[in-house]
This record gives structure tokens, sequence and C-alpha cells, in this order.
């Protein structure tokens, strides 16, 4: 805390105490720094502080979704299931801040509203919502890919006399829906958690669905004593393995055959054998080709769409369900836990507002075209300005005034999703452009995060006060980056990994989906070349 008017004097300024902060606080630390870290919430864990809603867990299984920095951290920690539950992550995220006393540098319920550059001095001056102002020679963002939660702007929000929540903001003391009408907007991946959790409670559940959405179950199960010892007898094998891959997961074997050069009966059965191991990169693993061929990907599509024909006992209601407008996979995969089967309960009713369209929230519930829908409650399971949302919601200007925000206005530009040009000493975690949010992001999180800390370390020895990215460098991984998705059906889809769920934003490709595993072998060749395709000035 500073005296108004004064400035407190770092080496390092972490925006957000999720995973990527928490563990950019350690490793600067570790190298000497001295660092604070300022967060929005009034506790750690990011994601699995803010997204509390029912049946909210991890898609990634946990003893992978957990940092392998510490062997004595993944030893000691007990995950109770395959899939973990939100409550227990978070447990997790405090228990690491606890084991690694993070927490006397972590400064909560702050809001950074602003990080400016001063050439003169190569330091950045980062500001609260509260007024206090931070400097440091080194800013890093580590403010989340799904962190800026996306509401709606139905017409009549304000007027309705129920209870709203967002999936990305849910009350900390949690919601009781019981004997309440409620309707959820959305059936992403939020959505399809949450929406056989409430089912079990309201009196009645409207799903208002614009896009149906693929889902393969889950298959989550208890932590068996067995599975956890085997895996932690081999805890440094399997990670290793996992930094071999292209998700950052390992015991998923790069699978042999593309789709076609099977037989329609041999693929059934290897679909069949997929979808009863429960797991989205399981199943995305079924064949080499389904993220690359639409023929291949049809099958795929196919067999999901007859699954949900099986399960769902109205017809109509099954039609509905089934996804038509992207190939498998080009959106986040759902993995859910009864999801498909929560529409043949007698409390819970379909809306298909792609052809009756919501007209507007009224004060007794939602209108559509046709007709109105009373409701106590409204969950909003509408997703994220996803990617560069919270790096945009900052005022951030780098060299000579340099906004972010007009520098992508076109979308976002980095090196590597590493740092943009323009914005010197400001390192972005998992930013646009870097593999990101098509990982296990706990991995990526770590990778960058050692290269960053490796990088300031570097540049400390070297006497370096500032390193910024080359302008040409960044416009060849921007290239590179599109021609890599391009190759891919990824584009297909209008997801979030497009910007497609906010309106206005620009269509631009953001993950970069060559893989993990060939990212790192090209970040560490950059490193290894003093930093190839970085500007390192002055002392
Ligand atoms: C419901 C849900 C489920 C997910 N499941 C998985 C999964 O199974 N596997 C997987 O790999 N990934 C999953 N993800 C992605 C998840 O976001 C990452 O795995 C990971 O938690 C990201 O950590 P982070 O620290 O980078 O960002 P976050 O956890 O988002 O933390 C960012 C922090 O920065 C803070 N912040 C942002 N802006 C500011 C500001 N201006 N000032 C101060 N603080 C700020 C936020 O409050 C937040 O605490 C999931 C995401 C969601 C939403």
């Amino acid at each position: 805390m500073i005296k108004q008017g004064a400035k407190t004097e770092l080496d390092a300024i972490i925006v957000g105490a999720g995973f990527a902060g928490l563990y950019t606080l350690h490793k600067l630390r570790g190298i000497g720094l001295r660092v604070k870290v300022l967060e929005a919430g009034k506790g750690v864990g990011g994601t699995w502080f803010w997204n509390r809603y029912p049946g909210a867990r991890c898609d990634v299984e946990s003893l992978e979704y957990s940092y392998s920095f510490s062997e004595e951290l993944q030893q000691e920690w007990n995950w109770p299931e395959r899939f973990s539950a939100q409550p227990d992550i978070l447990r997790y995220a405090n228990h690491v801040a606890d084991r690694l006393d993070l927490r006397r540098d972590i400064l909560s319920e702050r809001r950074v509203v602003s990080a400016t550059f001063d050439e003169l001095n190569d330091r950045w001056t980062v500001c609260t919502a509260g007024g206090e102002a931070f400097e440091a020679r080194f800013c890093i963002m580590a403010t989340g890919n799904l962190s800026l939660p996306r509401v709606p702007d139905f017409p009549g929000l304000k007027n309705f006399k129920g209870d709203w929540y967002h999936s990305g903001l849910w009350p900390e003391e949690g919601v009781d829906f019981t004997g309440r009408r409620v309707g959820v907007i959305g059936t992403g991946s939020s959505g399809v958690q949450m929406i056989p959790e409430i089912a079990k409670q309201a009196e009645h559940l409207f799903v208002f669905q614009r896009t149906a959405n693929f889902s393969v179950p889950g298959m989550n199960r208890p932590m068996t004593y067995e599975a956890e010892q085997g895996h932690k007898a081999r805890y440094a094998y399997w990670r290793e393995a996992a930094k071999r891959t292209p998700f950052g997961i390992a015991g998923h074997p790069p699978p042999p055959k593309t789709a076609l050069e099977d037989t329609p009966e041999a693929r059934a059965e290897v679909y069949e054998r997929k979808w009863g191991t429960g797991g989205n990169i399981s199943f995305l693993y079924a064949y080499k080709d389904l993220l690359t061929d639409k023929a291949a990907n049809d099958t795929a599509c196919d067999f999901v769409r007859a699954k949900i024909r099986s399960i769902v006992r109205d017809p109509e209601i099954a039609r509905l369900l089934m996804p038509n407008d992207h190939p498998i996979g080009t959106k986040r995969l759902c993995l859910d836990n009864g999801y498909f089967e929560t529409y043949n309960r007698d409390n819970v009713t379909l809306v298909d507002v792609r052809s009756d369209p919501i007209i507007e929230i009224s004060e007794q519930g939602l209108r559509t075209k046709t007709r109105e829908y009373r409701l106590d409650a409204i969950a909003f399971a509408t997703g994220f300005d996803a990617m560069t949302g919270a790096l945009l919601d900052i005022d951030i200007r780098g060299a000579g005034g340099l906004r972010l925000a007009d520098k992508w206005a076109h979308g976002p530009r980095t090196y590597l999703g590493l740092m943009t040009a323009g914005l010197p000493n400001l390192f972005m975690i998992t930013g646009p452009g870097s593999p990101s949010v098509k990982t296990n992001m706990i991995a990526s999180i770590e990778q960058h995060v050692d290269w960053i800390a490796d990088c300031i370390a570097y540049l400390r020895r070297e006497g370096i006060g500032r390193i910024d990215a080359d302008a040409a460098a960044e416009d060849a991984w921007v290239e590179h980056v599109n021609q890599v998705a391009d190759a891919t059906l990824y584009p297909l889809a209008n997801s979030w990994y497009v910007g497609a769920n906010i309106p206005g934003k620009p269509r631009v490709f953001m993950p970069y989906v060559a893989g993990l595993d060939k990212y790192r072998v090209i970040c560490d060749a950059v490193a290894a070349e003093s930093y190839r395709g970085f500007k390192l000035m002055g002392a």
C-alpha cells in the first residue's frame, strides 16, 4: 500500500493472481526481483475464483491440469476426482499460495486500469482503479484468456425483477435454485456443465439455445488410490512426456491413422471406445486428421449426432441439440456429465432461439418473438471477451504513447504471443499468437513463465534495460500463426477463438495451433540465439 501521490518502486509488476500470476511471482522472486501482484478479485485462483457456477470443473484431467514445477507440490496434493471440481481447484490455488508464501506480495481488490511506459527510464507505471501507482522495469500481464465475462446486451435486463448471474462472476456464497423457474442462456462449455446441475434443483429449467454444441462424456469418477499412486510414481516421466505433445497432455499417443483409412465399422468401434473412455482430447485423438480434413471430421460429427439421437428421447429435441454449423473440435469441445440426458427430464425445456429469437428480458422473465417465459432467475453462460478482452480493458500505452487498443484495432498482433512491438518490457502470459487455449493451460503457463523469467535474468546479467519485439519479426509471426490455422478446420467455426461471440470484434484466429511441443522448440531457439526477433537496448 502506498501513500497518495507516491509510487511503489519494484522490479516487476504482475497483473493477475490466477495460475499464471502465482507462478510468475514465484519464479521472479527466485531470480531476486522485487515483485508485486495486483489482482482485481478478493482472492487468488483467477478462473477458479470467479467461475463458481454449479458443475464447474476442469476438462483436462487433474493429475495433468496442475503445476509440474515442484515435485513436492505434485506429490503432496491429492485430487479427489479425475476431472476435479471448481472448489477443489480453488483450494489447490490457495494451497500453492500458502505453500510458496506468495500472499505477502499479492495485493487483492486492485483492478489495474492503466499501464504507461516511460521511455526515458524504461519503466512502466501501473495504476489501479483506487488511484494507487506502482512502478517497475517489467510489467507482466497474467490477466487471463477467459477473464472478462460477456453479458449480452438484451434490452430490458435492468428491469428484470428476478435475479441474474453470469457463470464467470458467480456469487461466492453460491445460488440455491430450489423451487425456482430458471433460464440458462448459452450452451457452450459453461452452459453444458451447469445445465445438468441446475436441472436437479430448479422447479423448471428453460435452456435458451442459439447454437448447438458438440459435447462428449467426461466419464468423471472419484480418483482411486491406485490411479493416483500409479501416476505419482512416474510423475516426472508423465510431465516430460506431456512436453512433447501438442496439447501439453500425456497419455494420448498420436493416432496412427486417418479416419477414412478405417472401414465404417472399424471407425464406429474406435469412436465408441473413445466415447466410453471419456475426455475431449481422447476423442479428438481418434484419428490424426480430424482437425485438418473435413471428410474425416464429418465421420466424428455423424457419430456424436447419432449418440445424441440415441440418448434424447424426443426426436425433435434431439434434432435441435445436434450441432450442424461447425466441424467437431473447431469450437472448444465440451465435456459433460449427463448433458444430453438432462433433456429427458420433465422439468427441462429446450427453447430454440435461432428460430424464435430473444427480443428482450422482461420484468417477469424473457420474451422471444413468439412468447414470454416467466422466470425467477437467469444464468448467463455467455462466455468471455476471450484472449484480448482483459488486456484491452486496461489503458496500455507503450513507446511514443502507442495505445495497445489502437495497435490491435484490427486484431491482436504479437511476436510469439509473448510481446507486442512498441510495448517494451511488457510480457503477456499465454497471449494471442501462443498455443494458450488450445492446450492444457497450466502447461502453457509454465512454459511462458519459465521463458520470461530466463529472459529477464539474461537481460539483467547483460545489463540490458529494454527488450521489445521487432516489428518485422512480429509480422512474420502473425503470418505464420495464420498460415498454420488456415491449414486446419478451425477457421470454419464462428468461435470465440476468432472473437465471433463479441459483436464488432475483428475476426482474427488468435491461438497458435501448431502445438505446444513445436512452439516450445521455437521459443527455446529464439532464446538460444540471443533473443532473435527482439530488440535489446541500453543499460
Ligand atoms: C469455466 C472454465 C473452465 C476451464 N477449464 C479449463 C481446463 O479444464 N483446462 C485448461 O487448460 N483450461 C481451462 N480453462 C482456462 C483457464 O482460464 C486456464 O486454465 C487458467 O486458469 C488461466 O489462468 P491465468 O492465470 O492465465 O488466468 P485467470 O485464471 O483468468 O486469471 C487472471 C486473473 O487476472 C485478474 N485480472 C484480469 N484483469 C485484471 C486487471 N485489469 N486488474 C487486476 N487483475 C486483473 C483476474 O481477476 C484473474 O484473477 C477454463 C476456463 C474457464 C472459464
